[in-house]
């Protein structure tokens, strides 16, 4: 009886150590180096307790979902070296140390991900985005200077998108009674996927989420739908909507982004557009962005997602009572 307990309790005292050790080896992330990279680039993770060698770990990054860098160039106890893929989009991204083994994940650091190689000699957030974008979608340096020039139009756009989460939560109510589509949505479920559809389509990249009364507290956004009047506004974090369909122009708008126009009686004359373009939707011309929106929403220039757009708004419109 006496043996029996002794072993107990000197197993007891193993697995208490076991597990204390275990938890002392888990890897613990110190720095990434350089802060930004483009995709196809190599960068430097720095920390403790990596192990001499790979094993279960994995170097994992995310942003709208996390993906393994599978292109490991050494791994050693407090040093990683991996090569990011080359079909990223840009953004800022979270990079941590996953245990397959055990399911354990690190401490997770940043790393803004460029839409293209910038000299890190350049450390001004606003001109790496423009740069980058210049060298990923092939703009012209005319270009290039008329960013540069009206950085007080898109400056604060672009730092409010970089540090906004993947997903943004829409809670949306409506501003008295309910509107009285016709046909009307099955019920709210299908009615908020058709919100979404058409800010996914007007945002690539974006994943919204619209909430049905939901918590206003918590959300990024609210949209607030059947105001009385046809005029449709942002203010502070509350999009108030006339035609829901307005919402994709008046969420620019809390993120910062100016009309093109100065004046109302400018609206879709196109002014201050970027070389070479005429449309864009903070000029009421279209439905998409311009390529100076989008490098400030980090918005990728060569999506064209038009006609799905439209047909997305259609089916929206074509339920409005008025
Ligand atoms: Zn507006
Ligand atoms: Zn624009």
């Amino acid at each position: 009886m006496k043996t029996i307990k002794v072993t107990m309790i000197v197993t007891s005292i193993f697995l208490v150590i076991l597990a204390f050790s275990l938890l002392g080896c888990h890897a613990k992330l110190t720095s990434v180096s350089p802060y930004r990279r483009a995709p196809g680039e190599i960068f430097l993770i720095s920390g403790e307790n990596f192990g001499n060698r790979q094993g279960s770990q994995v170097v994992g990054i995310s942003r709208c979902r996390a993906s393994i860098i599978y292109d490991v160039l050494f791994w050693m106890p407090e040093e990683i070296e991996v090569r990011l893929p080359s079909d990223l989009p840009s953004g800022n991204y979270k990079v941590f140390i996953y245990d397959d083994s055990d399911h354990t994940g690190s401490n997770s650091l940043d790393l803004w991900i460029t839409a293209a190689s910038v000299p890190l000699a350049i450390i001004d957030p606003y001109e790496v985005q423009v740069k980058s974008f210049r060298a990923r979608y092939g703009k012209s340096i005319e270009w290039e200077r008329w960013m540069l020039d009206n950085r007080g139009r898109y400056e604060a756009a672009f730092l409010k998108a970089k540090e906004a989460p993947c997903t943004r939560n829409i809670a949306f109510r409506y501003d008295t009674d309910p509107i009285v589509y016709e046909p009307p949505w099955v019920n709210e479920d299908q009615h908020m996927a058709a919100l979404k559809a058409i800010s996914d389509l007007a945002y690539p990249g974006y994943d919204f989420r619209f909430l049905f009364d939901g918590d206003t507290d918590y959300s990024y956004a609210n949209a607030i739908a059947g105001i009385p009047t046809n005029e449709s506004f942002a203010s502070g974090k509350d999009v108030y909507l006339y035609y829901e369909t307005i919402f994709i122009h008046e969420f620019a708008h809390i993120l910062c982004i100016p009309h093109h126009y100065d004046t109302i009686a400018e609206m879709g004359m196109r002014r201050h557009m970027p070389p070479g373009e005429s449309e864009c939707l903070m000029d009421r011309g279209t439905n998409q962005f311009c390529s100076a929106c989008r490098t400030a929403l980090n918005v990728p220039l060569d999506v064209d997602t038009e006609e799905a757009l439209d047909a997305a708004i259609a089916e929206i419109w074509r339920r409005y009572p008025y």
